[in-house]
């Protein structure tokens, strides 16, 4: 890529041209923004609407792609640490690696805490340590499992410019799905920047839709949670950088019936109403 301002050749993960020092923007934005990124994208959602207009459910692809366009992002975390960050004014959500190398968590003993350097050196080569994943939401709740029973959704204005969409969990799209070995390439039309997610989102979800789909169907068919990864369905979105409590908009928390969780988020849940910030619990 070259960089605007000054015509150097910039290596893809730069937010600043080395040569000139002009922005060039987020890293994970642009490999989202190449033209065989977006033609390949534009390719895969010719044929879901092919296919929907086959199967008589144009209208609900549309009606579904315009829904998409209202969706959040949403990052789930456990409680102590949500906690943590939206009584602070200085504490971030940070990456995994900024975590494992800040001291605040231990990597975990299993394939995919094992798998994610790898799968991170083909996504984002050199800057895997600046990337926060979130799914996109359409109801406030996100994935989960393994994050938290917290879930953040952010402001659109805190992460629009810096977050890119993907397909589904990005480890299990590498390893199980298209076995992408060390030092390959993601295959295109997988990626979106903001403003297109519903494009992303209607290539991906055509086949979950049919004539019968009702709009108050939709949060589920693009966020579904499982009891293992594997069984999880979203599009992930990553977002480049930290995130400050202001960034919150509102939190979702999935309840217990009882244990310390429950104290805690009975007083914490005051807290966030008084910072302004939309409180809802689920079951
Ligand atoms: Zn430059």
């Amino acid at each position: 890529m070259k960089c605007n301002s000054c015509g150097g050749e910039v290596a893809e993960h730069e937010i600043r041209c080395h040569i000139c020092m002009s922005d060039i923007g987020f890293p994970n934005v642009r490999a989202a923004n190449t033209p065989e990124e977006k033609g390949e994208l534009d390719r895969r959602l010719a044929d879901a609407m092919t296919s929907a207009k086959a199967r008589g459910c144009e209208s609900i692809l549309h009606s579904f792609g315009a829904s998409v366009l209202s969706s959040a992002v949403v990052v789930s975390r456990a409680l102590g640490l949500v906690k943590n960050i939206v009584e602070s004014e200085n504490q971030l959500i940070t990456s995994f690696y900024r975590q494992v190398d800040g001291g605040s968590r231990l990597p975990e003993d299993n394939r995919f805490d094992r798998a994610r350097p790898s799968v991170d050196g083909v996504l984002f080569p050199y800057y895997g340590d600046q990337i926060i994943f979130g799914a996109l939401s359409l109801d406030g709740v996100g994935v989960g499992g393994s994050y938290g029973a917290c879930h953040l959704t952010l402001r659109e204005s805190a992460v629009a410019n810096r977050s890119s969409l993907f397909e589904e969990n990005s480890l299990l799209f590498c390893t199980m799905k298209h076995r992408i070995i060390l030092g390959g390439r993601i295959p295109p039309g997988y990626r979106a920047t903001w403003n297109v997610r519903d494009r992303l989102a209607m290539a991906k979800h055509q086949p979950d839709l049919d004539a019968t789909v009702t709009p108050d169907k939709f949060p589920g068919i693009l966020v579904r949670q499982g009891a293992k990864p594997e069984n999880e369905v979203f599009i992930e979105v990553h977002i480049y950088g930290r995130i400050h409590r202001d960034a919150i908009e509102a939190v979702v928390f999935r309840k217990p019936t009882k244990g310390p969780d429950l104290a805690i988020w009975n007083s914490f849940k005051k807290a966030l109403v008084k910072r302004g910030v939309r409180v809802a619990e689920v079951p």
